[in-house]
């Protein structure tokens, strides 16, 4: 759907993606396109109609409209090798909604052990009962991973960094290995973005992202994308038709507007994170910072390798606090909201324990110590390094006063 000017550099294809000239009339943003019905010149126009399933053709209102078709293609562009892009009214709608364009009953799906706990849940669940099976694997052993495939696996569902506990797995390779099995590999891309980890150029087959988190970056909507090359699109977006997924035209105007400033806001919250971990890292009541954008982090040789920017996510686990002093230094904290979702301009802490959501991997890894390696999860939104550091500060007093 989209055309790709391959001229310009990245930061130039954020400025302009999406916005064709017939889509944003004479001003700079496509406007909001309010409408269910689309409506026909005559009948004749009307029958016609249902003959083509186009992108970019007026139908009716469960295909969008210019608004919603100016963010696919601006996303399609900003994914290097994707012939287009199905958005979804949420970053979880997006996962099912791709999962179910590519699995059928008795087909196995793999799963990444770290993946995001209700992507577990779904398969585990709603999966289960749709007569799919699924196996989960060590992200970051591949022969394991290897030998688990069968006649009947058909998916994969990577993602890098893990939710949570943030390993970076060599996906390149995990993606190669599903496709000498000739199985679809999918990828939950919500952390990197196609900025930092262009995630189709990587070998996988469709790649998904929330919007809700960095594409929206506001923490006020929710919407999902999954973009792939032209086979994979065609079955995502006969899925989401057929199980009538849309989004609505003020949220997708949110979310373009949002888009422009995406590569920012990852590079300042980058660049904090890589203040407030190193921080963190001299603490000594923090056992470990599991940061991907921390130079000496497992895996940050692929990282360098495979990614080309990161973002504000990242944990740390506590040496030998218990949970109520964990609580005391989340509830101590002013600047630091506590609540879900990431990738918003205001920052965030959630307390985390991922050992009952691992059946493939153990947690706290093995090599560990014997403290008790209570996690915290932060994101970094926009405000002063040094005032968040300042903040965490009082949190650790707090903690030691019971
Ligand atoms: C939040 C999140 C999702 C789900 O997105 P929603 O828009 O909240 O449904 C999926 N994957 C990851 C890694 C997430 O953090």
């Amino acid at each position: 759907m989209a055309e790709r000017k391959d001229t310009h550099r990245r930061d130039t294809h954020i400025a302009t993606a999406g916005r064709r000239k017939e889509w944003t009339g004479p001003v700079v943003n496509p406007p909001v396109w309010r409408a269910s019905t689309h409506l026909y010149e005559n009948t004749a126009a009307l029958k016609a109609g249902t003959r083509t399933n186009e992108d970019g053709k007026f139908f009716y209102g469960r295909r969008g409209a210019p608004t919603q078709w100016a963010l696919c293609e601006a996303l399609t562009e900003l994914e290097p090798e994707a012939f287009g892009t199905v958005l979804y009214p949420s970053g979880v709608a997006a996962l099912s909604g791709a999962l179910m364009s590519v699995l059928k009953p008795g087909d196995v799906l793999l799963v990444t052990d770290n993946a995001y706990e209700p992507t577990r849940l779904m398969a585990t669940g709603l999966f289960k009962q749709l007569g799919i099976e699924t196996r989960f694997f060590d992200p970051l052993d591949i022969p394991a991973y290897e030998a688990l495939f069968c006649e009947r696996t058909k998916a994969v569902m990577l993602e890098s960094p893990g939710s949570l506990t943030m390993e970076v797995c060599d996906v390149p390779a995990l993606a190669a290995i599903a496709g000498k099995h000739r199985a679809v590999s999918l990828i939950d891309n919500t952390y990197a973005t196609s900025l930092g980890f262009p995630a189709l150029k990587h070998g996988c087959d469709i790649a998904i992202m929330s919007l809700t988190k960095h594409v929206g970056g506001h923490s006020d909507l929710m919407m999902g994308s999954a973009s792939a090359g032209e086979r994979f699109y065609r079955k995502l977006r006969r899925t989401a038709q057929t199980l009538g997924h849309v989004v609505s035209p003020d949220d997708a105007a949110l979310a373009l507007r949002s888009l422009r400033t995406m590569a920012l806001r990852l590079e300042k919250s980058t660049q904090t994170t890589l203040i407030v971990a190193e921080w963190l890292s001299n603490r000594t009541e923090v056992s470990h910072v599991l940061c991907p954008v921390l130079p000496d982090a497992p895996g940050y040789d692929l990282w360098q390798r495979d990614f080309s920017g990161g973002c504000g996510l990242f944990s740390f686990t506590l040496h030998d606090a218990d949970e109520s002093a964990r609580a005391r230094f989340i509830d101590a904290l002013t600047l630091f909201g506590i609540g879900y979702s990431w990738g918003g301009y205001e920052s965030l802490a959630l307390p985390f324990d991922p050992a009952p959501i691992r059946t493939a991997s153990q947690w706290p890894p093995t090599q560990w110590d014997d403290g008790n390696h209570l996690g915290i999860r932060l994101s970094i939104g926009l405000e002063d390094p040094q005032d968040l550091i300042d903040d965490l500060k009082q949190g650790f007093a707090a903690m030691e006063q019971k």
